[in-house]
């Protein structure tokens, strides 16, 4: 699936729901956000159609996430059903691992084969503020349980903020010292209404490669040259088991290779996460569509993607998504 600007479009990001159990500050407005009905929310059933029809298109990676895709019921059911369509090759998810240790084994049976945990502090405290209300501990063990289920390399996404993850970042790089994960830090975008400013809360990646290196020698990783990693820079820990990336959608655009398609909760396909063109596809689902109608509004949404976005770590401004990450699904 070709987009204007010569890209293969062939990996889709799922919200299956915008509910989540957590209120992280950079995700979500303070007064909070508007849920949609369940009527609103694409059911199990049309997500497939659609996932099927875009494999058929060539589609071949789907990544689901949220809000957080563990509180919607079915939802192992449902990655099972996933699994089932011929052609899709790689099936991931985004969790915040609340509840991984309940189901990790039985999402790895359903065939997920890679996850990613979001986990912004390893300090008890500052885990419950950003998260407004998490437990770390019920993380960590659904690490502990990811671990054992046989998910590996585990991913671990830590949205790096000045002021906040400075001081922690060593630990981090700790921990993936000692064990086969993968930190993953990423900037944080000044979308929607949340309540970090920029640049004031910009945490350059210069800043925390200094940071680790006063402690660990950290090379850059060609095993992941040609891999699927997406626009992370991987790091190896030298004498370490695990990684280190820096994804950098502020400082370093990677638009020009972008893959993505994202589908939002209510059903709307979405061909870049900040800009807000977006196309209803659950109209047309709901209207049990023929297969062209649907190809047709599948193409359209892939020759909406602009050839990038105006992220900048100096701007002050907010650029303001008329959605949350949650709706959208980051
Ligand atoms: N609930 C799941 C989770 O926490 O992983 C999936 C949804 S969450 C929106 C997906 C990812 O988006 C998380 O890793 C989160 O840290 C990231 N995210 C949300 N808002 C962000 C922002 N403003 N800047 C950077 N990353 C953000």
């Amino acid at each position: 699936m070709l987009d204007k600007y010569n890209r293969d479009i062939n990996y889709l990001r799922v919200s299956i729901t915008d509910r989540c159990n957590l209120r992280c500050a950079y995700c979500r407005p303070k007064e909070g956000v508007s849920l949609k009905g369940h009527e609103d929310i694409l059911r199990y059933e049309e997500i497939l159609r659609l996932v099927s029809q875009a494999v058929k298109m060539g589609l071949v990676k789907v990544r689901l996430t949220g809000g957080e895709p563990l509180v919607r019921r079915g939802f192992v059911q449902f990655a099972a059903a996933l699994k089932k369509i011929e052609g899709l090759q790689d099936i991931s998810l985004t969790t915040n691992g609340v509840y991984l240790d309940r189901y990790a084994q039985a999402i790895y049976d359903a065939g997920i084969s890679r996850i990613n945990i979001s986990l912004d502090s390893l300090d008890k405290d500052k885990y419950f503020d950003i998260t407004g209300g998490g437990n770390l501990d019920d993380v960590l063990r659904g690490i502990a349980a990811a671990e054992k289920a046989g998910f590996a390399p585990i991913k671990i996404n830590t949205v790096a903020i000045k002021g906040f993850t400075d001081d922690e970042v060593l630990d981090f790089a700790r921990l993936a010292y000692e064990k086969p994960f993968q930190i993953r830090f990423i900037e944080v975008m000044p979308v929607s209404e949340v309540n970090f400013r920029h640049p004031e809360t910009f945490l350059p990646m210069r800043r925390m490669f200094d940071i680790i290196s006063r402690e660990f020698s950290l090379e850059l990783s060609n095993e992941h040259k040609h891999r699927l990693d997406g626009p992370a820079r991987i790091f190896k820990i030298r004498g370490g088991r695990g990684e280190i990336g820096f994804i950098n959608p502020v400082s370093e655009h990677f638009c020009a290779t972008c893959n993505r398609l994202r589908l939002t909760a209510d059903g709307k396909l979405r061909a870049c996460l900040l800009k807000d063109v977006e196309i209803d596809l659950r109209d047309a689902l709901r209207r049990q569509c023929g297969d062209e109608e649907l190809a047709r509004l599948i193409r359209l949404a892939i020759l909406s993607k602009p050839a990038g976005h105006d992220l900048d770590c100096t701007d002050r401004s907010l650029k303001k998504c008329h959605r949350d990450m949650s709706g959208i699904g980051g």
